[in-house]
């Protein structure tokens, strides 16, 4: 989600002129994009945010975990939030507006990965034919209320797009020979709790629209899977959905019930290995590890099940202490990652920035 509004602003200032920089001693305008978090990280940006202030740069600080720095530098920096990005009109000049920047790229052919973001080169890496894929927002926000996720904390309940809003930009794309058809929401089976539909019948009409359409669906609640999977097998079954991502988070009971996921483990993976055994859909997963109190063998239960999935993304637990967990105790931390890098290469782990 934050990838895809990221790239759209970057592309707002590609279109209209401004020259991109990686180099943060030649820039006039910092723009800081974060997603998660841990102490070390945390300081990290804290000082380089000092360094631009003393230097004059203009900041600008993105999304969820960004809210987190508002207080602390309110009248220095300018913050925008997931839901009002089109805010950035308000500070910049342009003539392309944000709104017709995908249209403005798609017509001039400029490659959209301009970007050294890492999450667009694993969708990349997901098929070669990069122009046939469109990414659409089908909702933002969560229903659910896991207890580690500042995401919920930050941006509330669920707000879905119409379903004919999102057909009508699906028919573009396709007349446009975008066919591999991204659903982005912060939880896909989210998509319904606001305006009286679901996921299945979204998925109903964008197959309708076309036969050459795959739906890659980037995120979902693990139970919610299970409790549709009867209703869109069928298509997983004739290969119309080449990507899922059901992040578990983790194994044990305790664990779960902590983070406010308390589901059947049991009943989630008896629908991967359907979904494996009968399918070419790719599934991966993440793990949230080094959660409160973790112990050393209930990080091992995590490895349990991860021959199911193409790929394991595995994040480490914020160590920044926070209004649910004051004191963070963390359990053989220097075991668990040596466990992880063994394994590193047999399950397709990844461990997204230490
Ligand atoms: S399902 Fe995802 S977005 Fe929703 S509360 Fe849980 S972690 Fe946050």
């Amino acid at each position: 989600m934050s990838d895809n509004k990221f790239v759209k602003i970057y592309n707002f200032f590609a279109v209209n002129n401004y020259l991109i920089v990686n180099d943060i001693e030649k820039a006039d305008i910092v723009i800081l994009d974060l997603c998660w978090v841990w102490i070390s990280f945390l300081n990290d940006t804290i000082s380089k945010i000092d360094y631009c202030l003393s230097k004059n740069q203009k900041i600008i600080l993105m999304w969820c975990i960004t809210d987190t720095l508002k207080d602390k530098y309110w009248d220095n920096i300018i913050y925008i939030d997931t839901k009002n990005y089109s805010i950035f009109e308000v500070y910049f000049d342009f003539i392309v507006p944000l709104n017709r920047v995908d249209s403005y790229f798609s017509a001039s052919k400029i490659n959209l990965l301009d970007t050294w973001n890492h999450v667009w080169n694993t969708w990349y890496s997901l098929e070669d034919n990069f122009n046939k894929k469109f990414f659409i927002e089908i909702s933002i926000w969560c229903q659910l209320n896991c207890s580690y996720c500042n995401i919920k904390k930050v941006k509330g309940n669920t707000k879905s797009l119409k379903k004919e809003d999102i057909i009508n930009e699906i028919e573009k794309a396709v007349k446009d020979w975008k066919t591999d058809i991204f659903l982005l929401s912060d939880d896909c089976w989210s998509y319904w709790s606001d305006i009286w539909t679901n996921l299945v019948e979204l998925l109903n009409a964008i197959f309708e629209i076309s036969d050459e359409i795959m739906v890659y669906i980037t995120n979902i609640y693990p139970s919610y899977l299970v409790k549709y999977y009867e209703e869109i097998k069928k298509y997983i079954y004739a290969d119309k959905i080449p990507y899922i991502l059901v992040p578990v988070q983790h194994y044990s009971p305790r664990i779960l019930k902590m983070m406010n996921r308390a589901y059947d483990v049991e009943k989630i993976i008896g629908v991967l290995k359907d979904i494996k055994e009968s399918s070419k859909t790719e599934l991966h997963n993440h793990i949230i590890f080094n959660y409160h109190e973790e112990t050393l063998e209930e990080f091992v239960e995590t490895f349990k099940y991860l021959n199911y999935y193409s790929k394991t993304f595995y994040f480490k637990h914020s160590d920044v202490n926070n209004i649910y967990w004051k004191n963070h105790i963390s359990y053989d931390l220097d075991k668990k990652i040596i466990l992880l890098k063994k394994l590193q290469k047999k399950y397709s782990i990844d461990i997204p920035l230490w």
